[in-house]
């Protein structure tokens, strides 16, 4: 089920408070939001996240929260996972890792041994990289593309810390620079008094209820993140559509048609800034760790292919959804629009 977002707001029983991280601003906000939380300090926030034996979907149900200062690198470069979405300075940072949703498809589960909620506080840290590397980007006449929501739903956060706020702020001191904020959250009330800026790409992952239902435990319902779409390109911003991934179980085409039709009736796709679409896809690693921890998720058991590493879905399969996706998006956004991982 889906459940509504204050309803599974965590209340974290326990923050774990790196010695560095004290006196942050951040880290004052954190501990003044969650008063009632037993404040515990330790030397290195790695000593509780990468403590071995836990098990990630347990702590799901319990996620304690670990402030901490981030040490470098503070900016990546995206990797073949990532869509660029034709920005060719494509770069990531990681604020926050780890997410309050739960997604099934989701490769957090596998790349950290800890569902525990790390925030580091240290944004002018990651700021300072951030305009280091607008210097030295390789395509200068193109601005440094920054997805900051990629090990975590940034905006899903905003009530708890205004972090997407400060990152739109901040961009707008940067003329180079461009940020992608991914989300399937219903917070943008929390950010709609910002003047919107076409430096920042709003980005909404949609799916079929039945998916939302299904793989995307603890988000928001398929109509409320409609909704706040609808919203943000009233108020002027650059949309993004993400139907990534597109998951694929018998009778998929009907269920993302009606995704498609129901989108059609509610938005119109001549505002949308333009859409990425992919299917399932997970590093060996991370893919084989969550496999042996989720046996009761068929999403794990499928048939897929290893493609250089990466566990996915056949060619033939991504060409369908490509097909799929080209013809019943045929004359409501134009071609080049539309993104592909491949
Ligand atoms: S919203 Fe994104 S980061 Fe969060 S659990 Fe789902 S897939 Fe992972």
């Amino acid at each position: 089920m889906s459940r509504s977002e204050n309803y599974f707001l965590p209340d974290f029983s326990h923050i774990y408070l790196e010695s560095a991280a004290k006196e942050y601003e951040f880290t004052n906000l954190c501990l003044d939001r969650f008063s009632n939380s037993k404040v515990v300090e330790i030397p290195d926030y790695k000593s509780v996240f990468n403590r071995p034996g836990q098990d990630f979907q347990t702590q799901k149900r319990s996620m304690k929260l670990i402030l901490a200062v981030k040490k470098p690198p503070f900016i990546y470069k995206g990797s073949n996972m990532l869509q660029d979405g034709g920005f060719r300075n494509f770069y990531y940072n990681t604020p926050i890792l780890n997410c309050l949703y739960n997604c099934d498809y989701c490769f957090l589960q596998g790349m950290y041994p800890s569902a525990n909620i790390v925030v580091f506080v240290n944004q002018d840290d990651m700021e300072k990289a951030v305009e280091s590397e607008i210097k030295i980007r390789p395509y200068l006449d193109e601005p440094l593309m920054l997805s900051i929501s990629y090990n975590t739903d940034l905006l899903a956060f905003e009530n708890i810390l205004p972090m997407t706020r400060l990152w739109i702020e901040y961009s707008k001191t940067q003329p180079d620079l461009n940020l992608e904020i991914r989300s399937k959250s219903t917070m943008f009330d929390s950010i709609s008094d910002i003047e919107s800026t076409d430096q920042v790409l709003l980005a909404w992952t949609l799916s079929p209820e039945k998916v939302v239902n299904k793989n995307e435990l603890d988000t928001p319902p398929l109509i409320k993140r409609l909704k706040a779409v609808q919203k943000a390109i009233k108020k002027g911003w650059r949309v993004r559509l993400c139907f990534d991934p597109i998951l694929l179980y018998s009778d998929w085409e009907k269920d993302y048609l009606d995704l498609l039709n129901q989108i059609k009736s509610e938005i119109s796709f001549n505002e949308i800034f333009d859409i990425t679409v992919g299917v399932f896809r997970m590093g060996q690693d991370y893919f084989n760790r969550i496999r042996k921890t989720k046996p009761e998720s068929k999403l794990y058991y499928q048939k897929y292919i290893n493609d250089a590493g990466v566990i996915t879905v056949s060619q033939s399969d991504r060409e369908a959804v490509e097909v799929f996706v080209r013809e019943n998006l045929s004359g409501f956004i134009p071609e080049d629009r539309i993104h592909f991982w491949d």
